[in-house]
Parts: structure tokens; sequence; C-alpha cells
């Protein structure tokens, strides 16, 4: 708004002219400017002002649009934080038949190895206080994928139609080809290590390792195996290694073998035979009695 007091609302301000602005103004003479040494005139009136001024309505829009931006990263931060978070643990995640898997090591679930389905499972309680080493004696180790499914293919045949039991005995194997093998997974109670099934994970290492010792290359991935374990939160940090003679009347998993196991991190002499199972503190009493009872052999 201009009060106008000589010439038109927009008359340029001069030494001959008073003008009221109604915002805070400063005329040349108040800011004591020099001369001008030459002027052209302007013609008026303009179209474009160089500092555009947007029309309030237009201001409020940007400030909706600033505000919802704003919500927008707040809101994208406290998602992706946690998917990030997320993101970093599947990729360990659990192999499953609806779930897609990527290990740090080679891995071949039971789908790829054309598992039959389990007749029934259990649940494992987990994270489990023990893993337990084996070897399977025969099948012979195996080099490469078709030898190794063939010798998965075979083992859990023969638990299943020879044995009558629910599936393949181990939770995992792994050839000397370097290549876990899915067995019964992280998640499901296994019948590797009888009377002690219920507080471990069972590794199979595919091969007859009584007087020679499995590739480093197999070594390499069955550590990286119950590193993922102990990752994915299935085996305790404080877990027991032990071999399967420790629990069970067995030269498994070979003499030379259990020699290199016995080496390893986290390798327990506690069990050292089945008859400690009884002092073991995360066997159930109702186990410990089948035990002792021998009901099931
Ligand atoms: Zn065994």
């Amino acid at each position: 708004m201009v009060i106008k007091e000589e010439k038109s609302i927009l008359a340029e301000s001069s030494e001959n002219e008073v003008v009221t602005y109604d915002f805070p103004y400063t005329s040349r003479s108040e800011w004591d400017a020099r001369p001008a040494t030459e002027v052209l005139p302007l013609p008026t009136p303009v179209p474009y002002v160089k500092y555009p001024v947007r029309p309030a309505q237009e201001r409020s829009k940007m400030k909706l649009l600033l505000v919802v931006l704003l919500i927008a990263m707040v809101v994208g931060v406290i998602v992706a934080v946690p998917a990030v978070m997320l993101s970093k643990k599947s990729i360990l995640a659990e192999s499953s038949e609806n779930e897609v898997v990527t290990y740090d090591f080679p891995y071949t679930s039971r789908s790829e190895w054309d598992a039959r389905p389990a007749t029934e499972v259990l649940p494992l309680p987990t994270p489990v206080p023990y893993v337990v080493i084996h070897h399977s004696a025969t099948p012979a180790a195996c080099y490469n994928k078709q030898e190794c499914k063939a010798a998965m293919k075979s083992m859990q045949d023969f638990h299943m139609d020879g044995r009558h039991w629910w599936d393949i005995g181990y939770s995992f194997a792994v050839g000397s080809d370097g290549v876990a093998y899915e067995g019964r997974g992280w998640k499901i109670l296994g019948a590797h290590a009888l009377y002690f099934n219920t507080v471990s994970i069972g590794i199979c290492v595919i091969g007859d390792w009584t007087n020679s010792v499995p590739p480093a290359e197999q070594l390499k991935t069955v550590k990286a195996l119950i590193a993922a374990g102990v990752e994915l939160g299935y085996i305790k940090p404080d877990y027991k290694l032990v071999g399967h003679r420790q629990v069970r009347e067995t030269e498994c998993p070979g003499q030379a073998f259990f020699d290199v196991v016995k080496t390893w991190d986290h390798w327990s002499p506690f069990p050292a035979s089945h008859e400690d199972l009884v002092n073991v503190p995360e066997i159930s009493d109702d186990y410990k009695d089948k035990y002792l009872k021998k009901s099931v052999l």
C-alpha cells in the first residue's frame, strides 16, 4: 500500500516528491547517496522483478512441500536403519523352501540336492550349547556337486528307509568339494547323537576319516558353517564342540579327523564318553532317564 502525496502510486521518490510506503523505507538522500553521474529512463511498467516475491499461497505450498520432504526424510531414516540392520542378518538367513539365502561359503539347500520331504519334524530348542562333529564312514568322500548330491541322497535314503527316521539325521553335511549341504537345518531336531540331539547341531563331514583327514577346504566350510550358526543365534556363542564318540560308543568321526577336531577352538573334553551324559546340565531329566534305562538304543 502506497500513500500518494503527489504523483502516481508508484511514482519515483525524488528530491521533490514525498512518498510514504507502508513498510520501512530509506530514500537516497537519507542514506547519503552520491548523485548518479548519468541516467537513462526505464520503460515502465516492467514485466520482471529480479527477486521475484512468491504470492502468499505459493509460499505456503512451498512450506507444505518442505514439511512433507522433512517428514519423508525422517520416516526414511526410521525405516531404512532397521532395514539395513535386518539386511545384514538376512545375508546369513536360514535356508528353507521359502527363503533366499546367501552364506559367505558354498551352500546347497535341500531343494538343490533334491531332498525328500521329512515325514515328521520336531523343533530344536535354540540356541544349542553343543555342536557334534560326525563323519559318514560310508558314503566315502565326495569331491564335486554330483558326487556330494548322491552322497546326501544315499544317506537320506538309508536314514529314512533303513532306520525309519523322519529325514536325514544330520543338521548339515559338508563335502570335500567345500560345500555345506542342508540336512535338517538349524531349527529342526536332528537324529545324529542319541540322547544328545536336543542340545546340539550335528554336522557330518562326508567321508571316512579314520586314517586320513578331510581337505582344508572342507574343514574351512565346517568352521564357517558353525560361525554362521552362532551369528544367526542358533548356536550359543560359548558352544562346546565335541566328536560323536564323546557322546556315543562309536569310532565317529574317525581317529585321524578326531585328532584334528580336538585342536579346534571350542572343543570340549567333556563329555568324555556317553557315561557323562547324566552329568550334562542341558540334557533334560527325561532324556537322562531314557539313557539310564536304555529304553532306546
Ligand atoms: Zn557320528
